[in-house]
Formats: C-alpha cells, sequence, structure tokens
C-alpha cells in the first residue's frame, strides 16, 4: 500500500534491517536470598544475550547459581534485580496469570529427575502438555506418536516409567518438554541420574533435536563430558560469569 505521508517514493526513509531478537536477553540479572545470616546473592548482575537454535550449555560447580537461572528465565522464579526476556517478552515484568500460557507454549523443562506421572503410559506423559493447550485429539495422536519417534522410543509408547530405562525415561520427559514446539527448552542436570555413556546420548538427541524442532537448549551440567557437544558453554561461579565462549 502507498505510505501517503511521502510524496515520492524515494523520499521514503530506507526499511531498517529486521534485527534478530535473541531469543534470551538478561540484564543485571540478579536474585538475592534473605536468609538469617545474610543475604545470598545466588545470581549477581547477568548480563547475556543467547541466541536462537543453539545449545549452550551452562557449567559450573554446586551452588554456583545454575538452577536459580533457569528458573528466572522459566519465569519460574522472579528477579530481586535486573531483567530477563524470552522471544522478545520480559518474563521477569509481566503478571503471574499471563505467564502459565506463556511457560507451556514457549518454554519446555527437563529435569534431573524425570519428573513424569507414574501411572500414564509414554505416550500420555507426552499428551499432557498437548491436552494443557487444548489441542485437537488427532493432533494430539500424531503429535505425541511423532516426538516418541523422534527421541527413539516409537516402539515404547505403552509403557509405563517403572518400565522403561532411567534414559529412556528422560527420552520421554524430552518429548513431553517438546510437545507445544517450545522456542526454548530449559535442562537442569538432565544427565545427573544417567551413567555417562547415556548420559551423552541424552546430550547427543538435544543437540539433534535443535535441529529438526528448531528449539534453542540450556543445559546445565557439571559433567564435562558432555561440554563439547555444545556451541556455546557459559560458566557461572558465585553466580557470576566466569567464562563465555560465545562472548
Ligand atoms: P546450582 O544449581 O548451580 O547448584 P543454585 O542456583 O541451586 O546452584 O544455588 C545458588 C546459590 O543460591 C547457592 O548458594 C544456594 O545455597 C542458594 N539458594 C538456592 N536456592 C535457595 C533458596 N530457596 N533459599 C536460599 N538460598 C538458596
Ligand atoms: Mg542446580
Amino acid at each position: 500500500m502507498t505510505d501517503l505521508r511521502y510524496a515520492r517514493p524515494e523520499q521514503r526513509p530506507a526499511t531498517p534491517e529486521p534485527v534478530a531478537i535473541p531469543i534470551v536477553e538478561t540484564r543485571e540479572l540478579s536474585r538475592d536470598y534473605e536468609m538469617p545470616g545474610g543475604a545470598v546473592h545466588a545470581l549477581a548482575d547477568i548480563n547475556l544475550r543467547i541466541g536462537r537454535g543453539q545449545l549452550v550449555a551452562l557449567r559450573g560447580r554446586s551452588g554456583s547459581g545454575k538452577t536459580t537461572f533457569l528458573s528466572l528465565i522459566g519465569a519460574l522464579d522472579r528477579p530481586t534485580h535486573g531483567s530477563v526476556s524470552v522471544d522478545g517478552l520480559a518474563v521477569s515484568e509481566v503478571p503471574e496469570g499471563k505467564l502459565i500460557d506463556f511457560r507451556r507454549r514457549n518454554i519446555g523443562f527437563v529435569f534431573q529427575a524425570f519428573g513424569l506421572m507414574p501411572i500414564l503410559s509414554a505416550a500420555e506423559n507426552v499428551e499432557v502438555p498437548l491436552r494443557l493447550v487444548r489441542a485437537e485429539p488427532r493432533e494430539r495422536d500424531r503429535r505425541v506418536r511423532e516426538l516418541l519417534e523422534l527421541v527413539g522410543l516409537g516402539d515404547r509408547i505403552n509403557h509405563r516409567p517403572h518400565e522403561l530405562s532411567g534414559g529412556e525415561q528422560q527420552r520421554v520427559a524430552v518429548a513431553r518438554a517438546l510437545a507445544n514446539r517450545p522456542s526454548l527448552l530449559l535442562a537442569d542436570e538432565p544427565t545427573g541420574q544417567l551413567d555417562s555413556q547415556t548420559g551423552r546420548a541424552i546430550m547427543v538427541l538435544l543437540q539433534h533435536l535443535i535441529k529438526t524442532e528448531g528449539v534453542t537448549a540450556i543445559v546445565a551440567t557439571h559433567d564435562p563430558t558432555l561440554i563439547d557437544l555444545a556451541d556455546r558453554v557459559i560458566e557461572l561461579g558465585d553466580g557470576r560469569v566466569v567464562s563465555d565462549s560465545g562472548a
């Protein structure tokens, strides 16, 4: 359509280059815990931009702030100071009521202890997030089957969690986290309960999913053998970034 503010096309200002919005951007992100013995600075002044389509490893000793960082990005917790945006939305400022739907549709979570519902089959576990957003039954079935095949469990769809190995349970949890095609996958020590070979297979799977599902994954891990699979390694120490291969 003609822009009536400009008499001639050559007077129109040049269209600005589209600016890629980072999937995650933090500004002075900080989280203190007030404790009887004084404040604990779990996270202090984190400034990071994370691009799309990457496998980012978040490393650091126990207590360095990894879980706190993932909780703030996933809007499960609020910063004491600073802000965090996910996909351009300032999640640290959005009221809780609006966050529930945003989280369901845009962020997938994977935890160390798998967190599957014990009475549900693999397929039913993967289906839960699809039910929460009221996906059509036929689309639910299609997506569940597609995801379980994607994680290599096409022949385990009716197994309950206790009928699966630890590595298989974590694959179900990864499939569940991806159900609603989130733009961001947050995994907190997802290989912590697995032997090193199985843990590596999970990381290789995540690497593959970034390409096939177009998701960005941030994975907290203190397993040094998994670090080489990451596109970027961010190391935390005492709540601060001590090194960043992508800086
Ligand atoms: P990591 O996941 O790297 O092990 P955390 O993010 O869990 O580290 O913890 C970072 C720091 O914050 C630690 O010193 C921890 O003791 C403290 N911390 C975490 N959660 C709480 C809490 N709910 N109350 C008080 N201190 C906490
Ligand atoms: Mg932790």
